[in-house]
């Protein structure tokens, strides 16, 4: 039984991760579960899968979680705040931690879990864009494997299998292209959120639907893959494939490409991070190859979607860049959501906040601890200076 800790239990990839949980009570147990502010689901799930420790990041929420929980006769533990995240994630009875936080916040406790040795599923992404050297530099040191739960970089760790030593040519990263691909630049300055939140193929939460609109996740996942597989950016190439079947490919040294293919389902790559270097039977949806027909690609257009050229630059630049990228970004994504800014100024702000932001070559933890806070105070002056 491998017991499991889940940062972020009430999000997109949290509740589905607990489907996979579901399928096989025999192999996976839930150790501690922690969400940001959902208290009704969270409570939910407490009574489902009777976990030890039950955690909420908001500490304003504690007293209520705690009156929640006991009317549900939960007898485990009830923490809060990002202490106790970080304290939690390091319990010994704990494997693995699967990182579904959103955004910076993940960052801590990500740390933590490798510090911890832990075994990692990642679907964080922030934590590499932030911090990708540290992050790995721990990892090796603490010998905490880190698996892919994002589609794309599942695809490429699955066709990776076997092939130790033989060196990447390429990365082949796929991109749906998100609702906006056929767009023009004159209907993208009138989008609103309610337009970008309609995903084509994937069902995720708010904060990455919204960057997957604007391509700063497939920015924020090339940085991923970097770090993941240790590949220089210059070898990451996008494909946009509007079909979401092809997840993403790895071409080699001799030409030959390997690619993972399936049905856009997140269950399959967080249940393949669960059970490395097992594969579990599923009845997940089957991608039918003769239904689809064909299966297309394209150039990304980095005119219309400026953010993959931010998330390739702020590599390049390096230290604390992606961090600032990362900040400004979150900043700028809630903005658009809440009406403050609009969809193609995101792009600006970002980087505009990259050019003011102070560098930082060789950055320690608590300097990504402060740049991050210096970055979003830019940003967040650059929405209100010029809200359009
Ligand atoms: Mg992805």
């Amino acid at each position: 039984m491998k017991q499991l800790a889940i940062l972020g239990s009430t999000g997109s990839i949290g509740t589905q991760t607990l489907d996979v949980v579901r399928q096989h009570p025999d192999l996976y147990q839930v150790y501690a579960i922690c969400a940001h502010r959902s208290i009704d689901k969270l409570v939910e799930q407490a009574k489902e899968f009777s976990p030890e420790v039950v955690c909420i990041a908001d500490e304003s929420l504690y007293e209520e979680l705690g009156r929640q929980l006991s009317a549900v006769g939960f007898e485990g533990k009830i923490w809060a705040g990002a202490d106790a995240i970080a304290q939690m994630v390091t319990m010994p009875s704990i494997d693995v931690v699967v990182a579904a936080m959103v955004g910076y916040a993940g960052l801590r406790p990500t740390m933590e879990s490798i510090k911890a040795g832990k075994t990692i599923a990642l679907a964080n992404k922030e934590t590499l864009v932030v911090a990708g050297e540290l992050m790995c530099r721990l990892a090796m040191e603490h010998h905490a494997p880190i698996l892919p739960v994002d589609s794309e970089h599942s695809a490429i760790f699955q066709s990776l299998v076997g092939e130790d030593g033989n060196e990447i040519e390429k990365i082949l990263l796929t991109a749906s292209g998100g609702p906006f691909r056929t767009f023009s630049h004159e209907q993208m300055e009138h989008v609103t959120a309610a337009d970008a939140l309609k995903h084509p193929n994937w069902e995720m939460g708010a904060k990455i639907t919204i960057d997957s609109a604007s391509m700063m996740n497939k920015g924020f996942e090339v940085i991923e893959a970097k770090w993941l597989f240790g590949v220089p950016v210059e070898k990451i190439e996008v494909l946009v494939h509007p079909q979401s079947i092809v997840h993403s490919a790895v071409q080699f040294a001799d030409g030959a490409i390997k690619a993972q293919l399936g049905a856009p389902d997140m269950r399959l790559p967080i249940q393949y991070a669960l059970s490395f270097p097992e594969r579990l039977a599923s009845d997940f949806p089957r991608a039918d190859l003769f239904a689809l027909g064909q299966l297309t690609f394209e150039q990304p257009d980095l005119k219309r979607f400026p953010n993959l050229g931010l998330a390739y630059e702020a590599t390049r630049r390096g230290g604390n860049i992606p961090c600032v990228l990362n900040a400004a970004n979150e900043v700028a994504n809630l903005a658009f959501r809440e009406g403050r800014c609009s969809f193609l100024r995101m792009s600006d702000i970002i980087a505009e906040t990259m050019t003011q932001a102070a560098f930082i070559a060789t950055p320690t933890y608590e300097d990504y601890v402060a740049t991050d806070v210096a970055a979003r105070r830019i940003a967040e002056e650059l929405v209100i200076s010029n809200k359009k």
